[in-house]
C-alpha cells in the first residue's frame, strides 16, 4: 500500500484526464493521496476532492510563493474550512521559497510565522516548503515548538534532515531520489531512519527518473521505492510499509 503524502491533483495539468488518473490509482497499490493547497484560490478545489474521493485527503495553506495577497480574513477562511471538514488533516504547503526574488523575504516570514501559529492553535500537523531557504526555516520552526509534521521535497544536507527528526518532523522524498545528480539527497536518505521518511510525488511535478520532465503522478511513487530500498540495502516491501505508517502516523489516520 502506497500513500502519497504530497500531490497537486487539482492541478490543471490533470484537467483533461483526472477521473481517468485518479481511478488507475488502487490498481497500482496506491490506496491513499494527501492534496496539497498552495495558491488561495486552490482551496475550494481541494476540499470538493476529499469529498469526491474516498481516497484523498487534504491540506490547507497558502505557499511562499503565492502569499502575497493573503490576509487576516483570508487566514480566518482556512481555519473555519479546516475546522468544518474532518478530511482535510494538515496545514500546507507553507514555507519560505527564496528562489524568487517576490514576495519579499519579510512578506514570506510574516504569513509562515502567522500559519504556524494556526497550526499549533488547531492542534494540526504542517507541510513544509523550503527551497534554498534552509536558515530561516529552520529558524522559524526552532521557534514553534510542540509543531510536527513533513519537511516536504527536502533539498538540504543530511545533517539539516537529522535536525529536522530530533524536532519531530519526518522528511519527504519524492522523484529528485531518482536523479543522478541527486546525490546530497541520496546521503541524506542513507542517514535517515527509515521510519522518518514518506514518499511523497509533488505531483504534477516532480516526475521520477526516466519520466523526469514529463506530468508526475502517485503511480511513479514505486521507482522513488526502488531507489529508496536500493540505497538503504532493504526490501521494497519494507520501505512502501514503513513509510505508510509513517504517513498514516503524521497525518492523525488510523492505518
Ligand atoms: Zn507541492
Amino acid at each position: 500500500m502506497i500513500f502519497d503524502s504530497h500531490a497537486h491533483y487539482n492541478s490543471e495539468a490533470f484537467d483533461q484526464d483526472r477521473e481517468e488518473v485518479l481511478a488507475s490509482m488502487a490498481p497500482a497499490g496506491v490506496s491513499r493521496i494527501m492534496n496539497v493547497a498552495a495558491e488561495m484560490d486552490s482551496i475550494d478545489q481541494i476540499i470538493e476532492l476529499t469529498e469526491k474521493y474516498p481516497y484523498i485527503y487534504g491540506a490547507l495553506g497558502i505557499h511562499p510563493s503565492e502569499c502575497q495577497p493573503l490576509t487576516n480574513e483570508y487566514l480566518d477562511y482556512i481555519k473555519k474550512e479546516i475546522l468544518a471538514h474532518d478530511k482535510i488533516r494538515a496545514l500546507g504547503e507553507i514555507g519560505l521559497d527564496y528562489h524568487w526574488p517576490d514576495p519579499t523575504k519579510e512578506v514570506q516570514k510574516k504569513w509562515f510565522d502567522a500559519q504556524l501559529d494556526m497550526a499549533k492553535e488547531l492542534n494540526m500537523p504542517v507541510i513544509i516548503h523550503s527551497r534554498d531557504a534552509c536558515k530561516d526555516t529552520m529558524n522559524i520552526l526552532s521557534a514553534h515548538k510542540d509543531i510536527t509534521g513533513i519537511i516536504h521535497c527536502f533539498s538540504y544536507t543530511k545533517e539539516t534532515a537529522l535536525q529536522y527528526v530530533d524536532m519531530g518532523y519526518v522528511i519527504g522524498v519524492g522523484g529528485v531520489v531518482t536523479f543522478k545528480n541527486a546525490s546530497k539527497l541520496k546521503e541524506a536518505v542513507k542517514a535517515l531512519p527509515l521510519d522518518k521518511i514518506v514518499l511523497e510525488t509533488d505531483c504534477p511535478y516532480m516526475a521520477p527518473t526516466p519520466y523526469r520532465g514529463e506530468r508526475n503522478d502517485s503511480r511513479y511513487i514505486s521507482l522513488v521505492i526502488d531507489e529508496i530500498a536500493s540505497l538503504k540495502g532493504i526490501d521494497r516491501e519494507e520501505v512502501e510499509e514503513t513509510c505508510y505508517k509513517t504517513t498514516c502516523k503524521v497525518y492523525n489516520l488510523p492505518e
